[in-house]
């Protein structure tokens, strides 16, 4: 029949054959129904340690479910054996298409996983008419099997972030590898806090942590103070993204102040809707939005002054030379600090704070990519958008690592999709 014909040239194994293949009803679904045989004389193999070993006795025959054709789910039906090992006694036989007790065949895993990468999980289980249940498992034994066998030798720089994650506040804190030849999620874990990070340097182990170069992080105190314990040979830098995230905060809580004001004086119409067009940098404009923004600079409001001070801080960037950049840094700092804008002060006192590590950014070797964290925390955000289901931080956790986690996948024999 022709489905065993290409399941021999999609899936071959040594010591097992496709037998027949049958209709069947399971679970009220139309299926195809693969079994599968053992070949004459082939010795089953124990699934503790592999080794080959007589057979002891057959067990009633189970489902595997595989890769579904053409809308239909498939099966592939076999009655395992025990063997008779000599070192683990009576064991169920060690298969080449499923993992121990388990009813997906690894093939379909892998299969669910991948689409999962690409559909929201409760898209893979609408189109695979599966549950989301399913999906989530698949995804478990991709990342499980990812993280088994990646390879984390060689990272020199990382980068950490956290995100918030549900509502209220709960964070993940997570930790990127930036180096230029790669660039993937290497770590994520609950909370921020110093025992957090500690974690993951546990994990990271000692040896690996001697041989980080950079460190990029925000100024969140508990991180840095780990940073600073767990791998001080590292040029630790407080990265822009997250800088010019304490600006666009400090000018939103002016301007919502200021609106505050402008409506106790019947004059509310003017900052209303310009949220974003306070926070976007200037180019990014469209014209409608630069034409307001000419009037909200012409009135003279505390936002505006705030704007212009970002506005102005963002040459800092530009700058090749760490002494020039220090000294146009200062020049900004008591700049604003003479201004009556609390919200933006605070900021200038952080700068000054973490004058050094800031400076770091100019260290010429080796320089981080600007967009990598930032890139790194829209990707996180945009997999928590798309999370219809996730119940817990575990389920999360694992999106994460399957989505930016650039994991090696199980070896497939056939491309099921491009
Ligand atoms: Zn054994």
């Amino acid at each position: 029949m022709l489905v065993k014909t290409i399941l021999n040239s999609i899936e071959r194994f040594k010591s097992f054959v496709f037998d027949t293949v049958h209709w069947e009803t399971v679970k009220g679904v139309h299926s195809i129904i693969v079994s599968i045989r053992a070949r004459a004389n082939s010795r089953p193999e124990c699934s503790q340690c592999g080794q080959k070993a007589p057979v002891y006795d057959t067990q009633r025959a189970r489902s595997y479910e595989y890769v579904p054709l053409w809308g239909y789910k498939v099966f592939f039906r076999y009655a395992p054996r025990r063997v008779s090992c000599p070192v683990h006694g009576v064991r169920v036989e060690r298969v080449p298409w499923a993992e121990g007790k388990e009813q997906m065949t690894t093939t379909y895993r892998t299969f669910l996983a991948g689409w999962a990468k690409r559909l929201s999980w409760l898209e893979t289980a609408q189109v695979f008419r599966t549950s989301w249940d399913t999906v989530y498992r698949a995804v478990c034994f991709a990342v499980e099997y990812g993280l088994a066998h990646r390879d984390v030798n060689g990272v020199t720089g990382i980068g950490i972030d956290e995100i918030q994650v549900f509502v209220g506040h709960k964070y993940l804190t997570l930790v990127y590898q930036i180096d230029h030849h790669a660039r993937r999620l290497l770590w994520c874990g609950p909370e921020r806090s110093a025992k957090t990070l500690l974690r993951f340097f546990r994990k990271w182990g000692d040896e690996r942590s001697a041989e980080l170069k950079f460190i990029s992080s925000d100024m969140w105190a508990p991180y840095l103070t780990v940073v600073h314990k767990k791998a001080s040979q590292a040029i630790h830098i407080l990265d822009r993204f997250h800088i010019m995230k304490k600006f666009g905060e400090a000018i939103d809580k002016i301007r919502r102040a200021e609106v505050k004001e402008l409506k106790a004086k019947g004059q509310e119409t003017v900052l209303e809707k310009t949220r974003w067009i306070l926070l976007k940098n200037k180019e990014n404009l469209t014209d409608k939005q630069t034409v307001r923004l000419k009037t909200l600079l012409d009135m003279n409001l505390k936002v505006a002054k705030a704007y212009l001070l970002r506005q102005d801080f963002l040459q800092f960037w530009e700058f090749t030379d760490p002494e020039c950049a220090g000294r146009f840094l200062d020049e900004w700092v008591t700049r604003t600090l003479k201004t009556n804008l609390e919200p933006m002060k605070d900021v200038a006192r952080m700068l000054r704070r973490h004058r050094e590590l800031i400076l770091n950014w100019f260290v010429p070797e080796p320089k981080i990519s600007n967009g990598c964290v930032e890139g790194f925390n829209l990707k996180a955000k945009l997999t928590l958008r798309k999370a219809f289901g996730f119940r817990n931080i575990n389920h999360i956790q694992v999106a994460l690592y399957h989505t930016l986690g650039n994991l090696p996948t199980p070896p497939l024999t056939h491309r099921f999709c491009g």
